[in-house]
């Protein structure tokens, strides 16, 4: 069993050798090319305030990690304090963004690929880890893998879920919120996140951002914008996300998707390449203190 110290080496080694040697990280197509780039892993308290945060915000229906917890572990009694919630981002290959920054309207093959795919490999990936852990003395469970994990319509959120792992990420340090909702991660915003909620103690990974939206040059400094300009349904605006407009896009895919590719798919993701936050943070002075480690100053008081 790994000391404290090492915990956070041995759960990213636990991921890392998952995408490299499991037969789902595999897109399916031609080259039998993988879904997934290497992966960033990060961890949070499950009594980070962050996640009754989440809750207040996003509706009550939002789980904190210890209500997911011990709805699958009440044989194992656990504070707030004994969990941590470990977090993944597993980025898009530059060969399938190359491909989906030249699509306009509709996704391109391999994009659409990592929707279906990838995501049977990230769910592969939350088991795995979920059930290593658990094996290993350590009750986990992976939020959304529950059969009632759901969706919920949230008045303040449009459409929002019990479980959240882009916020889950955020938590975790591994990126904040940009314009368009997604994650802008160390390694952009094409990518998509998993986590695993467990009985054990990790240190907390460093959030190097002192609010949700401190890595978008929109939110900083009224500059970029770009996704706007690459949603081809106006989804995009200077106001945000609209994420009905976003998902009738999505269902309306499949058509193109199967009568283009002869495969049952869909997606979008234009708003995610092309643009400069697709593979690094886009603000300069976040990237770089991200880089040489420098933590942000502490947020203003509220007025
Ligand atoms: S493209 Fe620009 S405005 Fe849009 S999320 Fe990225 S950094 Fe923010
Ligand atoms: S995923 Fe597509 S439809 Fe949705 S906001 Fe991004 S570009 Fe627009």
């Amino acid at each position: 069993m790994p000391q404290k110290e090492n915990r956070s080496l041995w759960i990213t080694g636990l991921v890392e050798h998952f995408l490299t040697h499991s037969p789902l990280n595999n897109l399916r197509n031609k080259e039998g090319a993988p879904a997934w780039d290497e992966a960033l892993v990060g961890f949070a308290s499950g009594a980070d305030p962050l996640f009754q945060e989440y809750k207040e915000y996003v509706g009550p229906f939002h789980w904190t990690p210890l209500e997911i917890y011990n709805q699958y572990h009440p044989e194992s009694k656990a504070t707030p304090e004994d969990l941590t919630v470990i977090s993944w981002v597993l980025p898009q290959r530059k060969a399938v963004r190359a491909m989906n920054r030249k699509a306009r309207k509709f996704p391109a093959e391999d994009w659409a690929r990592v929707r279906i795919e990838g995501e049977k490999c990230n769910a592969g990936l939350r088991a795995h880890i979920a059930q290593t852990l658990t094996d290993e003395g350590y009750p986990a469970v992976a939020p959304m893998l529950v059969p009632n994990w759901a969706w919920v319509k949230s008045k303040n959120y449009g459409y929002a879920s019990s479980w959240s792992e882009r916020h889950a990420a955020h938590a975790a340090g591994l990126g904040t919120f940009g314009l368009c909702d997604g994650l802008i991660t160390p390694k952009g915003k094409a990518m998509r996140a998993g986590s695993v909620v467990a009985k054990i103690q990790v240190a907390p990974s460093v959030r190097y951002y002192n609010n949700h939206q401190a890595w978008c040059s929109f939110y900083v400094d009224g500059s970029c914008g770009k996704c706007i300009d690459r949603c081809p349904v106006r989804a995009l605006t200077t106001v945000g996300h609209d994420k009905e407009t976003c998902r009738q896009h999505l269902i309306a895919s499949s058509k193109y998707v199967k009568k283009t590719y002869h495969y049952e798919g869909y997606g979008c993701g234009l708003c995610q390449v092309g643009v400069p936050c697709e593979t690094r943070i886009p603000v300069k002075k976040a990237r770089e203190a991200y880089e040489q480690g420098e933590l942000p100053p502490p947020p203003p008081p509220l007025a």
